[in-house]
């Protein structure tokens, strides 16, 4: 007869388990509850206990941390082990399902640590690692998902199966630890710790990458919220790869924002950003800085949709609309168009930390939350209110677009955006070329040398906004004054590569 070590907090799938096991010549070995659990349900156990001769002791801290269960988990099919099993009078085990104490669930409840770290379960972990340590001798089960592919393996396991079965189980212990590690670091306010485990479940597979010979999956954060993890998809189809980092931005650069505002998205780069006095305004202003980037784009805003905008976005091919609400007759309107994703947000951003891919590691930054460490004017004479508004609004704008970025604005309007350049001067005469009335000029970075503010003034630029330190400012600041244009320095950049 064989042995099943059955220990499970959540006691949803072992009555169909166990009778697989049982109906298969096993015998269950079972801890208290699970033990009650399987009796209650007409199946036949022995008791942990009754095989350790030891009680549960410390209210279940220490259950099944005993060498006759272990010993009996982790003996190879040798000679020797086997003799030292039969000296010490060890049955061997089998099989061994467990699933844990549900420590993330609590996560919620608002616990008092002292309460929370109770749900740190010590003895099943120790069970699945042992278990899957041993694989060629001891099947592991965490995943009820699995149950089918026990059934059909019962009677022979092979040896692809077994390891299957364990990779699963260490990938599953490891993310348990990686929320309890998650969760302490958070408790001693250590973003970067030593050893950063994060606690990544697969959300759900991807139709494919950025491109469609590239596969994909969403990791959600088990410690994080975010947009990812709240929102309400009314109409479209799936979200793909692309859309998640376009509406990631978009959504963070609408955010930026206290006014109505609007920003349209094109390859992870703002093509258009306005504020309006209305829902429509902010979204054909948004839409005149660039209508053909637009096309096939991502367009979000911080307030609730209108009908008369939807109406007006129907026009054009988007992909995705993004909104903390929307009127019931804009979401008809726009539900005509079968494959429009909508997307109703219910958070706002909370990422604290960056995280982005390099050839053997990721590299970790906080996320840029702040726009200027000081707004100082360094050109003669008094700057208008409304030009230091307009300033602000370019340089939220610049914020986000890719370096090099340059953004030119007119009335909390972009005219134009020049971004992702090599050179800074190419990103400026993208922008201003495109915005034929711009008076703003804002830039991600400082200017190396006085070329970009000659040509501003070309297109009869009135005031600049860029983080001044180079070496070279004087003679940025010099041209700005031969030039009347007023220029204010923020004393910080935004690179976004
Ligand atoms: P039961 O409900 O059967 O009394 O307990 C089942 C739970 O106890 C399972 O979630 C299992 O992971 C856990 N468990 C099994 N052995 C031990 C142990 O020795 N110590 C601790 N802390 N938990 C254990």
């Amino acid at each position: 007869m064989k042995r099943a070590l059955i220990s499970a907090y959540n006691k949803d799938h072992i009555e169909k388990l166990a009778k697989v096991l049982v109906n298969n010549e096993y015998e269950i070995l079972s801890t208290g509850n699970t033990a009650k659990y399987l009796e209650e349900h007409g199946i036949k156990v022995i008791k942990v206990e009754e095989i350790t001769e030891f009680p549960e002791i410390l209210d279940g801290r220490v259950k099944t941390l005993h060498p006759k269960i272990h010993g009996g988990i982790l003996s190879r099919n040798t000679e020797k082990d086997k003799k030292t099993l039969e000296k010490l009078n060890i049955k061997k085990i089998d099989f061994v399902y467990v699933n844990l104490y549900p420590f993330e669930e609590k996560l919620n409840e608002n616990l008092e640590l002292k309460e929370l770290i109770e749900f740190i379960d010590i003895g099943g972990p120790t069970l699945i690692r042992a278990a899957a340590k041993n694989f060629e001798n001891t099947i592991i089960l965490v995943d009820p998902d699995d149950i089918d592919l026990i059934i059909e393996k019962i009677n022979n396991f092979d040896f692809e199966t077994k390891l299957y079965l364990a990779a699963k189980a260490f990938n599953f212990t490891a993310y348990y630890d990686s929320v309890i590690s998650s969760y302490f670091n958070k408790l001693i306010n250590k973003e970067f710790p030593e050893y950063m485990a994060l606690p990544l479940k697969k959300r759900n597979e991807l139709r494919y990458g950025e491109n469609p010979h590239q596969k994909a999956v969403y990791y959600e954060n088990a410690l994080e919220k975010g947009l990812f993890k709240d929102f309400e998809q009314l109409n479209g189809k799936e979200l793909s790869y692309n859309n998640f980092k376009d509406i990631d931005m978009a959504w963070k650069v609408v955010n930026e924002f206290d006014e109505k505002v609007c920003c349209a998205v094109k390859h992870q780069t703002p093509c258009g950003v306005a504020v309006g006095r209305d829902n429509l305004e902010a979204y054909k202003k948004a839409y005149e800085c660039d209508p053909i980037s637009i096309f096939g784009g991502i367009v979000a805003f911080n307030h609730k949709v209108t009908a008369e905008t939807a109406k007006e976005m129907k026009k054009i091919f988007l992909e995705v609309i993004i909104a903390p609400e929307f009127e019931e007759e804009a979401i008809e309107i726009l539900r005509k168009k079968k494959n429009l994703r909508i997307i109703k947000a219910k958070t706002n951003p909370s990422q604290k930390l960056e995280y982005s891919s390099v050839d053997g590691g990721i590299l970790v930054q906080e996320r840029d939350l702040k726009l200027f460490e000081s707004l100082k004017i360094v050109t003669n004479g008094p700057v208008a209110e409304y030009l230091i508004e307009d300033m602000i609004f370019a340089f939220k704008v610049v914020k986000h677009a890719k370096s090099n970025a340059i953004v030119v604005s007119n009335g909390k309007m972009a005219k134009g955006i020049g971004s992702g350049q090599p050179n800074r001067i190419w990103a400026a005469i993208d922008a201003l070329d495109r915005a034929k009335d711009g008076v703003v000029l804002a830039s991600d970075a400082f200017f190396p040398f006085d070329d970009v503010v000659r040509k501003a003034g070309k297109y009869n630029i009135k005031a600049i906004i860029q983080p001044g330190g180079s070496i070279r400012d004087e003679d940025s600041i010099n041209a700005a004054n031969e030039l009347g244009i007023s220029m204010i320095f923020t004393n910080m950049r935004h690179f976004k590569h």
